[in-house]
């Protein structure tokens, strides 16, 4: 049974209804239990539990040190290319809006590679718009090549590939995926999205079919501010602990990208707070205590490091989020404005200081041979 099918047979219904329908001991309840799973997270994400912030974090911070200890793993984004054949309403790529575009060649992508590689970094996260024709697999392909020499990590966010492709890409050097659903919620998705990325069913299945390709990493996420998150975060808590358990071999990330100003001046339309976006964090980590939380520098400074130690396990940092933005040209066009513009190290003495121990390789392509 894919998730698709798991989908289709979730009640949206049940799950509204016991969000909002939950009191204060109903989350006194809940929180009193000495373990969690996905079953509760319409408890914890309720309006009711938000009182209860300081307990929550206390229990996630616990969580997080025996699971993950004080350990918070560092990566950055290399945007390779912002052309896209997609016109999704939020979108600084969209492919309506009128900005110049780029896709690195092969070897302006490696000299971006290496002045990360330069920072530290040793695990990359290659990014493009979703264009087959300009970022074909055959292009990733070759530079994955060349960069899983250097980078213990190599994960990939570009448009949703075919199990073959996948496979194809791992042979190369990719070790894991990120694509995210955006929102769970058909309507709202159909509302947002205009081309391929419209099949709402083709992306939710591509998560398994990278795993089924054997990727160590599989990360997914919700897009922040689309819709009432209470109830997309709950879906989302489904769907990781449905890969964790079909996959048991991988690693299943989750991201919180949310809602920026981006090119066209997209207001998102529900709106995620701090406070909210704690409670998110905090709810998926008692939900799902093995899962790794991912947060970007589309958080603030202030915000990111309130939440390192309290169920964060992996940080972006010193994140240009154009083609080129490391050591090319600086006049492209974000796909989302950076709020957190620290250079990685001075992020990694920030987890110092709070005793945390920033890590930008835990693991080495060798182990996998022989
Ligand atoms: S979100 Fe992705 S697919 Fe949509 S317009 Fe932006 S780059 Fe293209």
């Amino acid at each position: 049974m894919s998730f698709l099918d798991v989908l289709k047979q979730t009640d949206f219904n049940t799950i509204k209804e016991v969000t909002y329908r939950a009191t204060a001991a109903d989350v006194a309840r809940t929180l009193a239990q000495r373990h969690w799973d996905v079953a509760d997270l319409p408890v914890l994400l309720s309006p009711a539990a938000a009182d209860y912030l300081e307990q929550m974090a206390t229990i996630a911070r616990q969580i997080t040190l025996l699971r993950f200890g004080s350990v918070i793993r560092l990566y950055a984004p290399l945007y390779i290319s912002n052309e896209c054949v997609n016109a999704c309403a939020y979108c600084g790529f969209n492919r309506t809006n009128n900005i110049e575009r780029l896709t690195l060649t092969i070897e302006q992508a490696l000299q971006e590679a290496d002045a990360l590689h330069a920072q530290g970094f040793r695990h990359l996260l290659l990014v493009s718009g979703e264009h087959r024709e300009k970022v074909p697999p055959s292009y990733l392909e070759a530079i994955v090549r060349r960069l899983s020499e250097k980078f213990a990590a190599v994960t990939i966010e570009v448009y949703p590939l075919e199990e073959n492709e996948y496979r194809r890409l791992g042979d190369a050097g990719v070790t894991g995926i990120a694509i995210y659903q955006e929102t769970y919620d058909r309507a709202v998705y159909r509302a947002m999205h205009n081309g391929p990325k419209a099949d709402f069913d083709y992306r939710l299945l591509a998560p398994e079919r990278a795993g089924r390709a054997g990727y160590r990493e599989i990360g997914i996420g919700a897009l922040l501010g689309l819709t009432d998150f209470r109830i997309d975060i709950s879906i989302l808590g489904h769907h990781a602990a449905y890969l964790m358990k079909t996959f048991w071999k991988a690693q299943v990330a989750i991201s919180f990208p949310r809602l920026r100003a981006a090119c066209g001046g997209f207001v998102p339309p529900a709106a995620v707070s701090d406070r909210d976006l704690a409670q998110i964090v905090f709810a998926l980590r008692m939900a799902l205590p093995d899962v790794d939380l991912v947060l970007s520098t589309r958080e603030k400074p202030a915000f990111r490091d309130g939440m390192a130690g309290l169920g964060i396990t992996r940080m972006s940092a010193g994140s240009k989020t154009k083609p080129g933005g490391y050591s090319l040209s600086d006049d492209a066009l974000e796909q989302f404005e950076v709020a957190d513009t620290r250079p990685p190290a001075e992020v990694a003495a920030m987890l110092y200081r709070k005793n945390l121990e920033p890590v930008w390789k835990d693991f080495d392509r060798h182990f996998l041979r022989g």
